[in-house]
């Protein structure tokens, strides 16, 4: 077995859950990593300090695996 080929990137833009906001997140290792990119994006671009958890849920829903 070789690790670290084929794994899986997470991708995810504020688009896919209707945000009109051309920002994307591609090719972060693990979904965490994901959300803390995420974090800061939505404290500078949208004012959010803390993102609310219904829109935390519909982030993880749209959250690609590629
Ligand atoms: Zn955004």
């Amino acid at each position: 077995m070789v690790f670290g080929l084929g794994k899986k990137k997470f991708e995810f833009s504020c688009q896919s859950i209707g945000m009109n906001c051309g920002f994307a997140v591609k090719k972060a290792s693990s979904e965490e990593e994901l959300l803390e990119i995420l974090k800061v994006h939505a404290k500078v671009a949208h004012n959010l300090s803390n993102i609310p958890e219904d829109t935390l849920n519909k982030i993880k829903e749209n959250i690609k695996k590629v």
